[in-house]
């Protein structure tokens, strides 16, 4: 393989897809000498076949607001890979998706899936709906609309989404009623579900928890834990209020969250009382992060801005793709942080990625950081097969584990001669060598 031209040749037949062509080389780049020691992947064209997804479907979505106006929006279910398992992976609620953007997630989540030693493949979706400003009955149309379509093309043993940007508890329990009204069929088709229904305790919790026990591990490699580190958090959604959580409980100092009109910054903390505020202005009033200052003035708001200019040991980016630039990276550099580990997927820029890898410091991609979500889901699946429900003690224990297995194949695959770790590349090697074995045996199909 010759990662430069396979990306040139993706960019030529797939263009303005800026973030699948950031995705695809970033996976290339730390592949390609482990790639080329097996010429059988070569003759089998093993990576165009990774790199293209097997299957996209597009869709018109139309529903109603409740003024009565029709509207139209896109549907989107990319299925990229199920070589090790049926395809997986959430589905994205907001006005940016494009099929470029779902394209990238996807291809991450082939490898994400492989690291977490359970059997799923890769897939992602969602529409470029936004549930913000919309009523809870606007959204349940939708969610029905949108199911309308989707539920021909996905199954518990075919594909399973879950949630992502804009898709919470609420979003999932609406397709899961409109899923199993149109086909008659009560299936684990969907994760994320609520407790009553098949839902599985700690996968709320999971993907901020998972990426708390991943920074533990790497933070033990250099003799350091979580006691007294003051941390930025972005983001105010699921993944950024569990994670604010687990890192409390751990000992941490939490100084920022933020949304996507700007950041809260309390010098200090924002403490177990501050976050049950948060929680319930995001969850139950679906306010905007400014409020905060209103209820803790001591705080300060920055309207459209980043929190990474702020001093602080620890950077947990737990919002978006491209949140963290080479310039945000230099200041958290400068600024003392000693650790990065991904919440959200690909929110540093490879820029940003560069100045972490030439400082040395702990930096964890998502792809393996933010494993733990699509794992509970896994474990959700699991639990559903068997028409059974663990313990939230058991589940945790498992994402504990898996967790740690995570980090341990990160250190086996990407550990360089000097003993720094470069977890993108530890994380990319082991998922892609998983999925190219399965790929191999199952022939050119
Ligand atoms: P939520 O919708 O619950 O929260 C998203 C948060 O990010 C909100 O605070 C939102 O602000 C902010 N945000 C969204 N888009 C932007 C933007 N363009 N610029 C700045 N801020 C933005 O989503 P999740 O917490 O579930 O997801 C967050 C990240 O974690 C995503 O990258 C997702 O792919 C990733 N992830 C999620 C998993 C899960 O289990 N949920 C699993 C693995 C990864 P606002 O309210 O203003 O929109």
């Amino acid at each position: 393989m010759n990662a430069v031209q396979v990306l040139e040749d993706l960019k030529r037949r797939f263009p303005n897809e800026p973030e699948y062509h950031q995705a695809v080389e970033e996976v290339l780049a730390t592949i390609e000498e482990e790639y080329n020691k097996h010429p059988e992947f070569e003759k089998a064209n093993l990576i165009e076949r990774l790199c293209v997804p097997e299957r996209i479907y597009t869709f018109r979505v139309t529903w109603t607001d409740d003024k009565g106006n029709v509207h139209t929006n896109m549907g989107y279910r990319v299925q990229h890979n199920n070589a090790i398992g049926p395809y997986k992976g959430g589905l994205r609620f907001h006005a940016s998706v494009n099929v470029g953007i779902l394209k990238f997630l996807a291809f991450e989540q082939v490898f994400k899936n492989a690291l977490t030693t359970l059997p799923m493949g890769g897939a992602k979706g969602g529409s470029d709906f936004s549930p913000r400003g919309k009523s809870a009955a606007e959204v349940m149309r939708f969610c029905q609309a949108f199911m309308l379509e989707l539920h021909r093309n996905i199954g518990a043993d075919c594909d399973v989404p879950a949630g992502d940007i804009g898709v919470g508890g609420r979003e999932v329990g609406y397709m899961f009623g409109a899923y199993k009204k149109y086909t008659r069929e009560f299936t684990g088709v969907l994760t994320g579900k609520g407790l009553e229904f098949g839902g599985s305790l700690i996968r709320p919790e999971a993907t901020g928890y998972g990426n708390v026990y991943f920074l533990m591990e790497m933070l033990k490699t250099r003799g350091l834990d979580l006691k007294g580190k003051s941390v930025l958090i972005s983001g105010s959604g699921n993944v950024a209020q569990y994670t604010a959580e687990k890192v409390l409980k751990l000992g941490g100092k939490v100084l920022t969250l933020s949304d996507s009109d700007g950041f809260v910054y309390d010098p200090d903390g924002i403490d177990r009382e501050k976050l049950d505020y948060v929680m319930e202005l995001k969850n139950v009033y679906r306010g905007r992060i400014r409020e905060y200052v209103e209820q803790y003035p001591s705080a300060q708001y920055y309207e459209g801005q980043k929190p990474w200019g702020i001093k602080a040991d620890i950077a947990l980016p737990s919002a978006t793709q491209n949140e963290l630039n080479g310039e945000h990276a230099q200041m958290l550099v400068a600024n003392g942080c000693i650790a990065v580990s991904e919440g959200a997927n690909m929110p540093s820029t490879p820029e940003a990625v560069r100045v972490f890898h030439d400082a040395k410091i702990l930096y964890a991609p998502g792809k393996a950081a933010n494993a733990g979500g699509v794992s509970v889901s896994g474990l959700e699946m699991s639990q559903n097969s068997g028409r059974l429900s663990w313990s939230a003690e058991e589940v945790d224990r498992r994402l504990h584990e898996i967790m740690e297995n995570i980090h341990g194949a990160c250190v086996k695959y990407g550990t360089d001669p000097d003993g720094y770790v470069n977890y993108v590349k530890g994380a990319n090697i082991a998922g892609f060598m998983k999925v190219a074995k399965a790929m191999m045996a199952q022939g050119v199909i």
